[in-house]
């Protein structure tokens, strides 16, 4: 029988029992030690090796004649030799039990590698005489192993209690040696889960950082607080501050770590940054512009949009600047905000910046004051918002409102000076009519009546204003109405001007009233000549352009879409931004008494206005003047013009019923209208007016009505006669236009006469409606085809 290793060795190595020695013979006992895998040596009661079995060559490289020679502890390593002494003495004090010793002996080719024995004492044996050491070379990890489980109590108990993870592992292969408890909850794992693995299966997440550790240990011979993940049990990662050092455990170098789970340090840290990030693009991509500087005006911080409010590429650019003189135009206002703040919680102030091109812009400051822990002020903080268009904005609505008051007052003014100067101019004419006045009160009365014409042109250009003057709009090409007026322009204005008329090819057409354009480039043409009293040059250009919301000179309020524009410039006196600011005004005149009347340009206002268009002028003083009309380009194809056709001014025997609340005026056309053999009923409202409907016996043929009269206006009871007579044919009368009738009042066999009227014109209309010739015979016209003389 051959017995196996596995059941025979162990029993002599571990040395459980010794009867089975002493009851086999000498030479089965010899035969079984020299041929085990084990290697066995025999030390005689001075502990020197007496004999050692042939495994010795193999594990230790002597030969076992070779190791009988050498003093055993010379074979010790010398950090071991206390140790292993201890060992002995135990076994020596204890004959028969088997006492465990690790220690490293000296290979014969130099190294140092570790041995476990049991050692057994049968010195009292007489078949042994000796003491028996059966031993094996050992992996380092179970030698530290061991050295830790031998080592002291004080190192385990700072080990095992200590706060942080901490674990022991062999520094060259990363085996798990011994962890503490803390290590154990933080990972998951439990202590046999671990020990003896290799810290890269079970906890590195990065291989690199082991490698990164290591080149740290070998370099330093510590590491101190590395960032590193280590994985737990249940794959969780954790976010850790490694601290390790180098020690050296039964011989053996291993690696003591401590490490802090700092993943939720990590995470708020993350997540702090990741809001400030946010604040950060808040900041970036607010609309308006911010930035912080130092009380004496050095910008610390800008954003995007302050770099592009001021015309600049970088913030690096910006940074460069000084607030004070390099942004703000006036520098003392950079003071007056920062005194306005100091003093407590302010609204912003509005102020001026200049831009990297000089140009200046409006901007609104709301700013903060920055403190340190001493409550000083460390810096200013500010909101910028570019308020330039709007403020441009709220400029020209303010004008145009204010443009709007005064066309109303002066609308209302024409209209009553109107009714008197009709009254005036009739009167006058029924005296010069008179034979039996004598002739130098017909030249008086002829006097009056040419200056009535001229106060009636003054009150058409104040409605004109107003825009309550009737339009005759039509479509056509303003080229064609400059080529007409280009021959009249130098007569105009004189020869030391020189007259140019740029025409745009192919310009598109505007439908606009044509006798008023001519008026709006003659009233220009005459300004430019008051302008340049020593001569100069007039240009007059047509052009066709497109808004599209990027013209500085365009008027902020137009709407996207073509245009035509129509400028008038001269090389004139020009004017400063003060006068630009009154000129469309009526009655605003820098001209000397008698020279200006301060209409010319109000009435272009109203002209431009009333035909949808623009008006805007570009001038400064001593620099010429340009005024650029812009028009909508119409879409309805070209009209051409009929020549007026004069009606004559006959009478007729119909009966007609006159309207009119100013007496005055009742009078004078009831009695031009009898005069021209009429029979007329005349009446001071709609009320009366409609009695008179209800209860005439006479047929009445033409309702002439004022429109706008108190009790009943012209437009109801217009409506009620008609419903009376059907054929009733309505003749409405107003020194407003048409569009104070309200829209669609004028029906077929009604039309409209501006007022102020000459008696021949009302008797030609009267004449023509009764005929039924009135060229209103159309539906829903708010746009009434008549015009007053
Ligand atoms: P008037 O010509 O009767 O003074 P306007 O309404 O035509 O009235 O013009 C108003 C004012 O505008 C003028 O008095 C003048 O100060 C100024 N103005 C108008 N056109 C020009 C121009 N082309 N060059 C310089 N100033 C002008
Ligand atoms: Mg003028």
């Amino acid at each position: 029988m051959c017995p196996d290793r596995s059941r025979v060795v162990p029993k002599v190595s571990s040395g459980g029992v010794s009867t089975p020695a002493q009851r086999l013979s000498d030479a089965t006992f010899r035969a079984l030690i020299e041929n085990s895998n084990d290697a066995i040596v025999l030390f005689d009661p001075a502990l020197n090796i007496s004999y050692a079995s042939p495994a010795t060559e193999r594990i230790l490289g002597y030969t076992p004649g070779e190791i009988v020679r050498i003093p055993s502890f010379d074979l010790v390593h010398p950090d071991d030799v206390a140790q292993l002494r201890t060992r002995f003495e135990e076994c020596l004090a204890q004959p028969g039990k088997p006492i465990r010793a690790v220690a490293r002996i000296r290979h014969k080719n130099g190294s140092w590698p570790t041995m476990e024995g049991v050692l057994t004492n049968f010195l009292d044996d007489p078949h042994v005489r000796g003491i028996v050491n059966n031993y094996r070379e050992i992996t380092e990890s179970v030698r530290a192993e061991t050295a830790l489980r031998e080592s002291e109590d004080k190192f385990k108990r700072a080990f095992r209690s200590n706060p942080n993870a901490m674990s022991i592992t062999t520094l060259a292969e990363g085996r798990f040696l011994d962890v503490n408890d803390v290590f154990l909850r933080t990972s998951g794992y439990t202590r046999e889960d671990l020990i003896g693995r290799v810290s890269l299966e079970t906890s590195w997440v990065e291989k690199e950082d082991r490698t990164r550790m290591l080149r740290c240990l070998s370099e330093q011979g510590y590491v101190e607080a590395m960032e590193t993940s280590f994985r737990g049990k249940t794959g969780a990662v954790l976010i850790v501050s490694l601290s390790a050092v180098v020690v050296e455990i039964g011989g053996v170098q291993c690696v003591l770590t401590t490490s802090q789970d700092i993943t939720g340090r990590k995470r708020a840290a993350e997540k702090l940054r990741r809001s400030e990030e946010q604040y950060r693009s808040l900041v970036e991509l607010a609309p308006y512009g911010i930035y912080r500087a130092t009380r004496d005006g050095r910008i610390l911080m800008v954003n995007s949009a302050l770099v592009k409010m001021l015309g600049y590429d970088t913030p690096e650019e910006v940074l460069r600047l000084n607030l004070e003189t390099d942004v703000y135009e006036d520098r003392s206002e950079r003071a007056r905000l920062l005194q306005k703040v100091e003093a407590g919680p302010a609204s912003p102030i509005e102020t001026t910046w200049k831009r990297r091109d000089g140009s200046i812009i409006s901007v609104r400051l709301a700013a903060r004051l920055i403190y340190d822990s001493r409550s000083r002020v460390l810096q200013t903080e500010v909101f910028v918002e570019n308020v330039t268009e709007q403020r441009a904005l709220e400029k020209q609505l303010q004008t145009r409102q204010k443009m709007e008051a005064i066309a109303q007052l002066a609308g209302g003014v024409a209209h009553d000076f109107n009714n008197l100067l009709m009254i005036i101019r009739s009167r006058a004419a029924l005296v010069i009519a008179d034979a039996s006045q004598p002739e130098n009160v017909v030249e008086e009365a002829e006097e009056i009546v040419r200056a009535t014409r001229r106060a009636a042109e003054l009150t058409r250009q104040m409605l004109a204003f107003s825009r309550d003057q009737v339009l005759e709009p039509s479509v056509l090409n303003l080229n064609n109405l400059l080529a007409e007026l280009g021959n009249m322009l130098p007569h105009l204005i004189g020869k030391q001007v020189e007259t140019r008329i740029v025409a745009a090819p192919n310009l598109g057409l505007v439908k606009v009233d044509r006798g008023q354009f001519e008026q709006v480039v003659v009233n220009l043409a005459i300004n430019a000549r008051d302008a340049m009293p020593t001569g100069g040059r007039l240009v007059v250009e047509t052009s066709n352009v497109e808004i599209d919301g990027h013209r500085s000179d365009s008027h902020p309020l137009m709407k996207r879409g073509r245009y035509v524009l129509l400028s008038v410039t001269d090389t004139g006196v020009g004017m400063d931004k003060e006068t630009q600011a009154h000129i469309f005004e009526p009655f605003f005149t820098t001209k000397e008494r008698g020279k200006g009347t301060g209409l010319g340009l109000a009435m272009v206002y109203g002209i431009v206005q009333q035909s949808g268009g623009h008006i805007s002028v570009v001038s400064a003083a001593g620099a010429g003047t340009s005024f650029n009309i812009y028009l909508p380009e119409a879409t309805e194809p070209e009209q051409i013009e009929q020549a007026d056709q004069v009606v004559p001014a006959p009478g007729g025997t119909e009966t007609i019923l006159f309207v009119e609340d100013e007496e005055a005026l009742r009078k004078v056309g009831a009695d031009f209208l009898r005069s021209k053999g009429y029979d007329v009923l005349a009446a001071a409202n709609g009320l009366d007016a409609l009695h008179i409907c209800r209860t005439t016996d006479r047929s009445i043929r033409l309702l002439v009505t004022d429109v706008i009269m108190p009790r009943m206006g012209g437009a109801e009871l217009a409506k009620n006669a008609v419903a009376l007579n059907p054929n009733l044919r309505v003749l409405y009368v107003s020194a407003y236009s048409g569009r104070a009738l309200p829209r669609g009042a004028l029906k077929p066999g009604q039309s409209f006469l501006q007022k102020p009227f000459s008696m021949a014109n009302l008797a030609r209309q009267v004449r023509a409606m009764l005929d039924g010739k009135a060229a209103s015979e159309q539906q829903d016209d708010a746009q009434p085809q008549l015009k007053s003389n």
